[in-house]
């Protein structure tokens, strides 16, 4: 089982608990303003990798894991390649890994259930709290999102929701507490990570050639949010 690879982090502390192993799939199906990732966005770059080799390869990893670490699959969308998630997911299994999946559930709902069977966290970006922001400003559906969010609940996978705070688009005490008001209906969500927007990426932009849409917006500080959420 082969899937395409954007790039990888060998020991990340951001992505889910503990220390991890990032892999970050390449393609995605949205277009959100302030992506951090634009060069995953095409479904064909990337390289070739074996769901084995890559299980090896994070093995190699497992004494920085601790009792809390693993292995993370980031995106792009990760659920563009579900097959792919779902054995390398199962694999880690096997070896007694901890598997988190970090999604904006956009995908095949069927074949996301596949891969939630060896998902232990689920790490979902909600982008934004109402159907014509979501669509505006990521070119996705929150009716799917929340569908996704369903399934997790279904099978019973705990959830960390994540949310970007960007200038000008989430940035606001109601659409926080909208994000709350959403998150609020499903028991298996754990906590909500506010993630303040950074506009370091738009050098990726420019090598790209892709304009990038918050282009001259404020990068947001841990504090700024703070504040923010004091508000709610
Ligand atoms: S889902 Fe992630 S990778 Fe895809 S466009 Fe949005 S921020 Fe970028």
């Amino acid at each position: 089982m082969e899937g395409r690879v954007s790039s990888v982090q060998s020991l990340g502390a951001v992505d889910g608990p503990g220390l991890r192993y990032v892999v970050f799939l390449q393609g995605c199906p949205l277009r959100c303003k302030y992506c951090h990732n634009p060069e995953t966005w095409e479904k064909d770059g990337g390289e070739m990798r074996t769901a084995e080799d890559l299980c090896n390869t994070i093995l190699r990893y497992r004494p920085y894991f601790g009792t809390q670490g693993g292995a993370t699959v980031s995106g792009g969308e990760p659920l563009m390649q579900p097959e792919f998630v779902a054995e390398l997911f199962r694999l880690l299994h096997e070896n007694g890994v901890h598997t988190a999946l970090d999604t904006a559930g956009a995908g095949d709902l069927a074949k996301a259930e596949d891969v939630l069977l060896h998902t232990d966290l689920v790490l979902c970006d909600v982008k934004f709290p109402t159907e014509s922001g979501y669509r505006e400003n990521c070119g996705g559906s929150l009716a799917h999102t929340l569908d996704f969010l369903r399934l997790t609940a279904r099978l019973q996978v705990p959830v960390w929701v994540r949310h970007v705070v960007a200038p000008g688009l989430t940035d606001t005490p109601a659409s926080m507490r909208a994000v709350c008001d959403l998150c609020a209906g499903f028991p298996n969500i754990e906590k909500i990570e506010w993630l303040p927007f950074k506009n370091i990426c738009a050098e990726k932009y420019k090598v790209l050639g892709i304009p990038f849409p918050m282009d001259g917006k404020p990068a947001y500080s841990q504090k700024h949010i703070d504040l923010l959420l004091q508000a709610l």
